[in-house]
């Protein structure tokens, strides 16, 4: 038995980074990997997670 842990692709269109359900970080309805994502990057920053390119 493996338990199922739902995994849940960023919502920030440029990122590539998939985290857990439990661990996303909710905003607008939807499930981003990071602060940074969730506010959709006003502040100019990537998620800086490895090898994702994202900067809003
Ligand atoms: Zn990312
Ligand atoms: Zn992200
Ligand atoms: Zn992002």
């Amino acid at each position: 038995m493996s338990v199922a842990v739902e995994m849940v692709k960023c919502a920030c269109a440029d990122c590539v980074c998939v985290v857990g359900a439990s661990e996303a970080i909710m905003a607008d309805g939807r499930g981003f990997c990071s602060d940074t994502c969730a506010s959709h990057h006003q502040d100019g920053a990537g998620c800086a997670h490895a090898g994702c390119l994202c900067h809003g």
